[in-house]
């Protein structure tokens, strides 16, 4: 029913709902999308029910009228119910939340054509450095000035001049090109029984209301295969599906396999698209139009018209918790999601979270299990190499019998894998002489060398500096050294030992884009690779089937630092690193470096045991009442000057309300002390699983006030601590 007057949650965070006069003719309800006037400016906003988001009362002669009505669909009452949840649960402002159902105005209100601009090929006449660098980077690329302007690191004055000089061409773009439909008989596999029972257990729920359900396979039994056809159901039944991926470097693979099984590519959404793109994406996402959707975290909050199934994949990445702004887990708001629209959410992974593998356990989430991996390929045999008795030598990093093995998988004409969670060269530089280290300006955190980049880089706010000649404590030159190792390092030792393997390494610097990681799947299913030196990046998705060793570099790094989830992490990363071996119908071997091959991890690793080093933890985690167990927050207070953050967080400590089952720890600095320029303190509470936490820092953050200068923010569930 048409409204006189609507409350508008605006996407200005620092409001709350306002309410509006609807002028005559402009039909608005719960969920329509509005431009409404903030001042002297206008903001999008959507229409609330006014019962569900007490405001103050103004007359309705106060009221200013809404400036418009964007002709897009209303947001749907779920999709309205999960953003109340996900503000609540997380304690942020709404309108952060509708931030990201309506990510670009652009896409909402503006032009049907974009113009963008793509090389010519014809060199300008004047060919300065800077416009050489221009046109080197945007290479095939396709974007605004704007966009060319900032994938190419120069000034959009640049970008202009190139398109005065000729060697960028206007392209007009249609923004509501409409997307292919993907077929679900286009080429269905072959299943299994144990797929096909699975994929059965899957497609039966399709169209029956929530049900979320773990979907639980070694790595190479066909996980995809089998969602595939969950997929493939819930197309016949004219519903829309979600398929969230951790990483963007993943989805090239994704499309490629999933043309192949539907005929088309499905619509991607992630931070990498052009406006055009973003445009046109989220058009037919809210219009129903984008029958399956690709994406990262970020596009669990798009207004689908007509959701009819979820799916997480590979369910277990910790890149699924947003540590910005809403810091929201994407795969517990995905099954939120789920129960709001009542479908069906399928979890994804060979090596399911504690936390998930409880919400089976108490009977909350279903189980469907694969237990073998496909066409009879065997799972990998994991080897613990005990570094205290077969040592590298000194200044390396490999052990002699891992080179051994390396040797005979070249020899055999095999492709190998080494594992380092590590990128650039070495982790820290410091001065033999005096012991100097160098250490980021903003952040507590040392300085990165990469070598390849010829510069130090810090991994947490971006800060580089050029590699130093000389050390800027004592001026003594020659007397920097590298500690440790990163993938660089090893690489060089690599091209070292095998110096006519073909090596390539494998970060998030060299695969920066869906194009590198599909030229990187290119060559290594080409052959083109024999040595591949990779970070996390390579645990995740891919197959080989020519790739039967893999060596994990350093399998005691993850345990540093007694995090509550560092055994549990590392198990995951190394069984799904391994998992990468022996894919096709050549055996894979893996073998893990370690200093101390009985801890719990390695000791369940090797013997394959991962229930018993799963039920280990899980009790670990009961007798202390940590998640899921028990509830964790943290409050973070942030400053640039270091007294006010710590004048705050001890004003918050104060205020402490005294709440049974919930205890408070700090304030104390925040295990990055410094972020970024900010100094970070810390109060973490921990509290039993049935108190309404969220309800109690409400309140108690409520009765303390804080400067300008200083943010506080609260991490609910948070994964590292
Ligand atoms: P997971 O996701 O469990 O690691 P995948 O779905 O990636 O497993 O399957 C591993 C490989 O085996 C893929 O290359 C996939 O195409 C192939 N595969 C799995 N099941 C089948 C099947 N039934 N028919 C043909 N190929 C299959
Ligand atoms: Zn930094």
């Amino acid at each position: 029913m048409p409204l006189p007057r609507a409350r508008i949650v605006t996407l200005n965070a620092a409001l709350g709902p306002l309410d509006y006069r609807v002028p005559d003719g402009m039909a608005v309800e719960p969920g329509s999308v509005v431009v409404a006037p903030l001042g002297p400016r206008q903001m999008l906003g959507v229409a609330w029910e006014a019962e569900r988001l007490p405001s103050e009362e103004v007359g309705d002669n106060r009221l200013r009228p809404l400036a418009g009505l964007v002709e897009v669909p209303p947001v749907r009452p779920a999709l309205r119910r999960l953003a109340e949840w996900t503000a609540d649960y997380y304690l942020s402002p709404l309108a952060s939340v509708l931030r990201m159902i309506l990510p670009s105005s652009s896409a909402l209100a503006g032009p049907r054509t974009m113009v963008e601009y793509r090389p010519t090929g014809n060199a300008p006449a004047r060919l300065t450095p800077q416009r050489e660098q221009a046109l080197a980077r945007i290479e095939g690329r396709q974007g605004t000035v704007r966009e060319l302007a900032a994938l190419a690191e120069v000034s959009e004055a640049v970008m202009r001049g190139l398109v005065n000089a000729g060697a960028l061409e206007r392209v007009e773009v249609d923004g509501d090109q409409p997307f292919p439909e993907p077929d679900p008989d286009f080429a269905p596999p072959q299943l299994s029984d144990e797929q096909r029972e699975a994929a059965a257990s899957l497609t039966g729920a399709i169209g029956g209301g929530f049900d979320p359900t773990l979907l639980d396979g070694v790595t190479g039994s066909g996980k995809t295969e089998v969602y595939f056809e969950a997929i493939a159901e819930a197309l016949r039944q004219d519903k829309q599906v979600l398929v969230l991926l951790p990483e963007i470097a993943l989805t090239e693979p994704f499309l490629t396999r999933f043309t192949a099984r539907f005929g088309c590519e499905p619509v991607a959404w992630h931070s990498d698209l052009r406006s055009s793109q973003r445009r046109r994406a989220w058009r037919a996402i809210a219009s129903g139009e984008a029958r399956v959707t690709v994406g990262a975290r970020s596009s669990l909050f798009l207004p689908y018209a007509n959701l009819g199934l979820i799916v997480v994949d590979e369910a277990h990445e910790p890149s699924f918790k947003q540590e910005e702004g809403v810091q929201y887990h994407a795969r517990d708001v995905a099954v939120m999601r789920g129960h709001f629209e009542e479908i069906p959410v399928i979890l994804a992974s060979a090596t399911p979270a504690i936390e998930t593998r409880h919400m089976v356990e108490i009977g909350r989430y279903r189980e469907v299990q694969l237990t073998e991996r496909h066409a009879g390929a065997s799972m990998p045999a994991i080897r613990a190499i005990d570094l205290t008795q077969d040592p590298p030598p000194r200044g390396r990093w490999l052990a002699p019998s891992l080179v051994a093995e390396l040797q005979a998988n070249l020899d055999a004409g095999e492709q190998s894998l080494l594992f380092l969670n590590r990128r650039g060269f070495a982790p820290l530089t410091l001065c033999r002489h005096c012991g100097h280290r160098f250490q980021c300006p903003n952040c507590t955190a040392w300085m990165v060398e990469h070598r390849l980049m010829h510069r130090l880089a810090c991994h947490h706010c971006g800060h580089v500096m050029p590699p130093p000649k000389a050390c800027p404590e004592c001026g003594e030159e020659d007397s920097l050294v590298a500690c440790g190792p990163g993938v660089e390092r090893i690489a060089d030792e690599v091209a070292e030992l095998f110096p006519d393997a073909r090596t390539a390494i494998v970060t998030s610097d060299t695969i920066w884009s869906p194009a590198r990681a599909a030229e990187f799947v290119r060559a290594m299913d080409a052959g083109e690779l024999d040595i591949v030196v990779g970070t996390q990046l390579v645990t995740k998705g891919y197959h080989f089937p020519n790739l039967t060793l893999v060596g994990v570099v350093d399998a005691d790094l993850g345990l540093q630092g007694g995090d509550l989830r560092a055994a549990e992490r590392s198990f995951q990363q190394i069984q799904q690193v391994a998992g990468r071996a022996g894919r096709g119908d050549k055996p894979g071997r893996v073998l893990v470096q370690t200093h101390d091959p009985d801890a719990p991890v390695i000791a369940a690793l090797v013997s394959g045991d991962g229930p018993g080093f799963y039920a280990a933890e899980t009790e670990a985690r009961r007798d202390a009442a940590m998640p899921p167990f028990g509830r964790l927050a943290a409050i973070i207070v942030s400053s640039e000057d270091k007294a006010e953050a710590e004048g705050v967080a001890r004003r918050i400590g104060h205020a402490a309300p005294k709440v049974d089952d919930m205890a408070v720890f700090g304030p104390a600095p925040a295990p990055l002390a410094m972020l970024r320029g900010r100094h970070r303190q810390r109060l973490l509470i921990h509290a039993a699983r049935k108190l309404d936490v969220q309800d109690v820092i409400r309140d108690w953050l409520g009765g303390v006030e804080w400067g300008s200068k200083v943010r506080v923010a609260v991490d609910v569930d948070p994964y590292s601590f």
